[in-house]
């Protein structure tokens, strides 16, 4: 019998040909571009009509032959006329699971040993996983609309970032008193139980200052992703309530990334899970740092939010009312602005992406622009606490662009030091006028703050004014900061800080128009 299905392969393609003419036609079952299994049938054809056998037709005894795929992959090309099919393999690009997501090929244990498989934050399934080349595709796709409607991508914390929760009960007369002064700032949210579906646990909630001015600021400008490591029933309750009573459509439970989202992990987050290959355009806000240890450089950690203090849940008229305006949203909000602006108008001169974590490090750098600190502990401090608060500040120096000078021990003795010349500011935190240390910096003339100072700036990640923090003889140490008259006294400042030269532009345009 003659050779009827011919199989041709060159390196990507398989074809198929029906080579005999006594074949009616092929007939396919899938179209072009469907994916398939090995072994399914893909097409079927019958024999011609053989004249004066009517009865064959009537008993409907023409059976149809089929084909079978001899591959995992799609149809290519179909050519009725030449009674062909081409087939291309599957290059299995996404699974879910272990099974390819196009064709159902399963992997073997040998092949997700050594794959290396990206996710791409989907609302659909945490099971899906993608090769690198089509994560990258697909990223493309969606960098390129989040271009073209000139947007950046922001990770967003819940907890201590913009508000902070408390499990506690409040009697009816607290919470009334609390909601008439905080209104929808503050709120008793139940939390539907993971065990007990019918129970709702209540929590409440108090959120930071701003934070509808930072939404409505933001919302052309970033596609905000929570971020969290919060339960996914928490983290949607929080965000539904702040879409119904803060500000509409600012969080969306489909661009959530939850504790169960991440697997259960709470120590580390990655911006990974929602943008396995693109970084330059994704910025991160978070109260702690320690958990992005991948991502510092798209970081900004603000400082965290508590308003509910243990001593005062007995006497919850007077919480701590410096917390409740630390205004910290505000200069943060200025600041994703600045980016925003920077971002865009290096893209639209340039048409190339300036990485986010250059302009955040530029703009931070430049608020102590390499101003050195020399730093005099209170000897009374413990040795482990020392380290700590030595440590932090240190931190906190070099991510606003200054230098701490290590401890040199001529200056510690009270002697002079060619190394003094080139520091700026001596900070201290205990004011002791007879100490050597603090007299030779008089001497120098070099400016002595509290070292509270440093916190201060980098809480608003603005060079605020010497002023309140300056040592005189009188200070024995700052034990109140009145943060909300710092703030008003720069808020001004703040912002002119941080307009962006797209902004500048803008405002020079508008200015041409009004004269005009
Ligand atoms: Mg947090």
């Amino acid at each position: 019998m003659e050779q009827l299905i011919n199989i041709t392969t060159n390196l990507s393609d398989t074809k198929i040909t029906i080579s005999s003419a006594e074949v009616e036609k092929i007939i396919p079952i899938f179209q072009e571009g469907q994916f398939f299994s090995k072994g399914v049938k893909i097409a079927k054809f019958f024999y011609k009509k053989r004249e004066n056998n009517e009865k064959e037709e009537e008993n409907n005894i023409r059976k149809p032959i089929y084909i079978q795929s001899p591959i995992f992959g799609y149809i290519k090309k179909i050519n009725i006329e030449e009674k062909s099919i081409v087939l291309s393999p599957c290059l299995h690009e996404v699974f879910y699971g272990n099974l390819c997501a196009k064709c159902g090929y399963k992997r073997t244990e040998e092949e997700i040993k050594k794959s290396e498989n990206y996710k791409i934050y989907s609302s659909l399934s945490n099971d899906l996983t993608f090769d690198k080349n089509s994560a990258k595709k697909m990223e493309e796709k969606v960098i390129n609309r989040y271009l073209n409607k000139k947007k950046l991508i922001l990770l967003l914390d819940l907890d201590n970032t913009i508000l902070h929760a408390c499990g506690y009960h409040l009697n009816k007369e607290d919470y009334n008193y609390l909601k008439e002064k905080y209104k929808e700032n503050i709120s008793e949210i139940g939390i539907r139980n993971k065990y007990d579906k019918q129970r709702y646990d209540k929590i409440i909630i108090k959120f930071r200052v701003h934070l509808k001015e930072f939404f409505s600021s933001l919302e052309n400008k970033y596609e905000i992703f929570t971020y969290t490591h919060g339960a996914q029933e928490y983290a949607s309750s929080i965000i539904q309530y702040i879409n119904n009573y803060i500000y509409p459509n600012s969080l969306s439970t489909e661009r959530l990334i939850s504790r169960e989202v991440n697997n259960g992990i709470i120590k580390n987050k990655t911006i990974k899970k929602v943008f396995p290959t693109k970084e330059n355009m994704v910025v991160i806000i978070d109260d702690r740092s320690d958990v992005w240890k991948e991502n510092k450089e798209n970081l900004i950690n603000v400082h965290g939010y508590f308003f509910f203090f243990d001593e005062y849940m007995n006497n919850i008229k007077a919480p701590f009312l410096n917390y409740d305006y630390d205004n910290v949203l505000f200069v943060i909000l200025n600041l994703l602005n600045y980016i925003h602006g920077e971002f865009y108008d290096f893209y639209e001169r340039n048409k190339l992406k300036k990485s986010v974590c250059i302009i955040i490090k530029e703009k931070l750098f430049s608020v102590f622009n390499n101003e050195k600190f020399y730093y005099l502990q209170d000897e009374k401090i413990a040795e482990c606490d020392k380290i700590y608060l030595r440590n932090n500040i240190k931190i906190q120096i070099k991510k606003l662009g200054g230098e701490l000078i290590e401890n040199n021990e001529e200056i510690n003795k009270g002697e002079n030091s060619d190394l003094i010349k080139n520091i700026n500011i001596l900070l201290i935190d205990r004011n002791d006028k007879d100490d050597k240390v603090i007299q030779l910096f008089k001497k120098n003339e070099k400016k002595i703050l509290f070292c509270n100072y440093i916190n201060i700036c980098f809480m608003f990640y603005y060079k605020i004014d010497y002023d309140e923090f300056e040592v005189n003889d009188e200070k024995e140490i700052i034990k109140f900061i009145d943060l909300v008259s710092i703030f008003n006294k720069h808020k001004e400042r703040i912002i002119e800080f941080y307009k962006s030269k797209l902004d500048k532009k803008k405002e020079k345009e508008k200015e041409i128009e009004n004269k005009n």
